[in-house]
């Protein structure tokens, strides 16, 4: 499904801002507070962004999607964020599968699943993380082994998004374990295949309406065509790829970050105490400064990167910046909106109260905020 948008327009961004700006705000937005008590999968909102276009944009159109730039997926994670983030997570994990697909997929491989996951024909998952291996994926226990007919897979991979309910997983394994992290493949697994079963449904903190859960592979067969790019490279290709991904997140904490400074703009404007808006109060007006000015850099930030990775300029530093700024800008700035609101920002219902939860995750997942420190810290001293 091509985006709905005349790819010859001249200001695509704007234009591709406004579309996605709108549909956040009128589809996504007023559902966001019962998706997240109920923690619901809200398949009728991804039906609506097929029709728009608005899974796997960067993907060539031969496959599908839009074929526009990281910088406007950018625009648009931002901006389905800020209808609520749990939706923009959904858009950043086909993202991430596609760009795996489309860089290091065979012919056969993409034509088979691009327009099967940009459709949501196929719901998709991204599988490395493991009990004993989170940050330290070297340290990944789930083998696959050669038969005669392809592979044999036996693991677990845990707090896997989507892991309850996907029909594909691209899961990380060794295949010369005594190698550590130069022998690990890719493969795509079907998770309806004999020997895979799934752990419950992870009642999270936030951004409760994505699900999360562990999968579990017995001597799973896979088949030989079912290799993801070159034997041995899967650790280096699943992280080549999170550069991508953690652009995506830095803008899906920009627009959790940004839907909190709305929410407290419009809230100081309203409340009064003292016989005044509470806007009125130098404190106050300090606060949503410091609110705009914070999130005004994550978003810099978060666009340079964008347009580093368009650029083909190496961009792994910049992504990081992106991601662990705009997180904690996320998490901090969504707490001032909490402070903003008093004790109604407390309380379950209010907006604030969710975006306060649902920012957390955005330190943690993609590789936690210590981890993006030290891959900066490690740029600066190559
Ligand atoms: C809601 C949710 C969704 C997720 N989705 C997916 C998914 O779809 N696919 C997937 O594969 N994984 C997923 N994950 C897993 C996520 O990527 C990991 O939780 C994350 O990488 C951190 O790993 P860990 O939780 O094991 O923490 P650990 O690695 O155990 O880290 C614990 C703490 O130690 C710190 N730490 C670790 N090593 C260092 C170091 N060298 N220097 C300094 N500090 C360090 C960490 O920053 C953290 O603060 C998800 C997790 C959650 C909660």
């Amino acid at each position: 499904m091509l985006l709905q948008i005349p790819k010859n327009s001249l200001d695509i961004y704007g234009q591709i801002h406004d579309m996605t700006s709108e549909f956040a705000r009128e589809e996504i937005r007023p559902h966001a507070e019962k998706l997240d008590r109920d923690a619901d999968f809200p398949s009728n909102i991804f039906k609506q962004m097929t029709d728009l276009g608005l899974f796997g944009i960067t993907v060539s159109e031969e496959y599908g999607g839009a074929g526009v730039d990281c910088y406007a997926y950018s625009i648009i994670m931002e901006e389905l964020s800020k209808g609520y983030s749990a939706v923009a997570d959904q858009c950043g994990l086909v993202e991430l599968i596609c760009t795996l697909l489309s860089h290091y997929g065979t012919q056969e491989q993409k034509a088979h699943y691009l327009p099967k996951i940009i459709s949501f024909e196929l719901l998709v998952a991204y599988c490395i993380t493991e009990a004993e291996a989170g940050s330290d994926v070297s340290g990944i226990k789930t083998t696959a082994v050669r038969t005669k007919t392809g592979w044999s897979l036996t693991g677990s991979k845990l707090w896997i998004n989507n892991g309850p309910i996907a029909d594909i997983g691209v899961v990380l394994a060794r295949t010369e374990p005594e190698k550590g992290h130069r022998g690990m493949s890719i493969f795509i697994v079907d998770l309806n295949a004999k020997g895979v079963t799934r752990g419950p449904k992870e009642h999270k903190m936030g951004q409760r309406a994505s699900q999360v859960g562990a999968l579990f592979f017995d001597n799973v067969h896979i088949p030989e065509e079912a290799l993801l790019g070159d034997l041995n490279r899967g650790f280096y290709m699943m992280m080549s790829v999170l550069e991508r991904g953690r652009v995506g997140i830095g803008a899906l904490a920009v627009g959790i970050a940004q839907a909190g400074l709305e929410a407290a703009l419009e809230y100081s404007q309203t409340r009064k105490q003292f016989g005044s808006h509470i806007s009125d109060f130098q404190g106050i007006q300090w606060m949503l400064a410091q609110m705009a000015m914070e999130i005004s850099a994550a978003r810099a930030l978060v666009h340079k990167a964008a347009v580093m990775l368009d650029n083909q300029s190496p961009a792994t530093a910049a992504c990081s910046m992106a991601k662990c700024f705009a997180s904690d800008v996320a998490v901090r700035q969504t707490a001032e909106a909490v402070q903003i609101f008093g004790g109604s920002g407390y309380i379950q219902g209010y907006e604030v109260e969710r975006l306060y939860r649902d920012a957390k995750i955005t330190q943690i997942y993609e590789g936690t905020n210590q981890i993006q420190r030290t891959i900066i810290a490690r740029q600066l001293l190559k």
